[in-house]
């Protein structure tokens, strides 16, 4: 039976760094734990395998060995498989660590319970709604702990049975003589496929998972001043534990919705104002469309194009302190007027006239400005 390299098990170049390959072990690892992944029947075999290689490429001294010498190592008989036995020689002492580093418990022989998985949901909200604050009933799909069984998986009235081939440990034990001395061999129990314990009769409700998919409706209170990217954490509304650990948390992650005048930047808020040439030569008093309804601003003579106006306080709050607000800042467009009557051009060339000189003036006096800028940095 032919082992296969470390660094391809892995999926690592031979050149990895120690970060790398622990990265790519985690990854794998989680995804062929047995106790995440109970339907694949090989997982237990490629966990193993995992295992085995990582715990020689993440020691620096094994590593350069097996780099030297591949899985024939003279100086060690081997780190598995040189007697043709499959990793049954392979005493993988990392399995414990493996456990540790992901459910934080005392490895696989004592089966610590663990936390819930965290579920994460987009929550689209009003403009006004992330300004101010809303409420909001999501449903969510989740696992739950099963009510009819409690999460046992058993038949209401029967128990699961602790599991005879591993004595409820979860793993299976061999104990190898070899001419290297005395090796041991631990996987997963295959007949409890590491839970410790078998169900005769599952319980009806969950098949004996323990735990059910159901849609489940949350309470979510959005604070004020919230913005797309806000992420809050509702504690305990994730997943269920499969063991009896604690449940997950539920991340909701704010998206607000654009609205139709106003465009928001942090806390301040922005909104074009067309006015007409008379209102901005002149002068006028507007009414803008605030968070707060309408107010009234002031435009000054002489008003030009694209001048920003702005309206202390009146923009968003900030999250976390209602009573601290943004601006909001109000950019004027002049409307060129358009479908005139013959009267009414008639009166702009009066005008056109009257403004002639001047115009021409402001004209040349831009131009030469121009002028020295480019010449001057020039
Ligand atoms: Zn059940
Ligand atoms: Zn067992």
């Amino acid at each position: 039976m032919s082992k296969r390299d470390y660094y391809e098990v892995l999926g690592v170049s031979r050149s990895a760094s120690q970060d790398e390959i622990k990265k790519a072990y985690r990854k794998l690892a989680r995804q062929y734990h047995p106790d995440v992944n109970k339907d694949d029947p090989s997982a237990p075999e490629k966990f193993a395998e995992i295992a085995e290689a990582y715990d020689v490429l993440s020691d620096g001294q094994k590593r350069s060995r097996y780099d030297q010498f591949g899985h024939q190592d003279p100086t060690q008989g081997g780190f598995g498989g040189g007697q043709g036995a499959g990793f049954g020689d392979f005493d993988f002492g990392g399995f414990g660590d493996i456990f540790d580093m992901f459910f934080g418990g005392n490895g696989a022989r004592s089966r610590g319970p663990q936390r819930g998985q965290d579920l994460e949901y987009e929550l689209e909200v009003d403009f006004e709604d992330a300004a101010f604050g809303v409420e909001e009933e999501i449903q969510i799909p989740r696992t739950e702990t099963c009510s009819t069984c409690g999460g046992n998986g058993a038949k209401p009235g029967t128990q699961p049975k602790t599991c005879t081939v591993c004595n409820g440990t979860g793993e299976q034990q061999t104990v190898q003589s070899t001419p290297f001395g005395r090796m041991v061999n631990r996987r997963v129990c295959s007949n409890c496929h590491g839970r410790g314990v078998v169900i005769e009769q599952p319980c009806p409700d969950c098949r004996g998972q323990g735990r059910k998919r159901v849609r489940r409706t949350v309470q979510i209170k959005v604070p004020a001043g919230v913005d797309t990217g806000t992420r809050l954490r509702v504690a305990g509304a994730g997943e269920a534990s499969p063991n009896g650990g604690q449940p997950g948390d539920l991340h909701i992650v704010i998206r607000v919705r654009p609205h139709e005048i106003f465009e928001r930047e942090g806390t301040n808020v922005y909104v074009d104002m067309p006015i007409t040439f008379v209102q901005a030569a002149l002068g006028d008093e507007i009414e803008v469309p605030t968070l707060d309804g309408e107010v009234k601003l002031r435009i000054p003579e002489g008003t030009q194009s694209g001048t920003m106006f702005r309206l202390r306080g009146k923009g968003i709050p900030r999250l976390g302190s209602s009573n601290s607000r943004g601006d909001q800042h109000v950019r004027v467009q002049l409307m060129t007027p358009t479908n005139l009557t013959d009267r009414q051009k008639e009166l702009f060339r009066d005008l056109g006239k009257e403004l002639g000189v001047q115009t021409h003036e402001q004209a040349r006096s831009f131009m030469e400005r121009m002028k020295d800028a480019f010449l001057g940095n020039a």
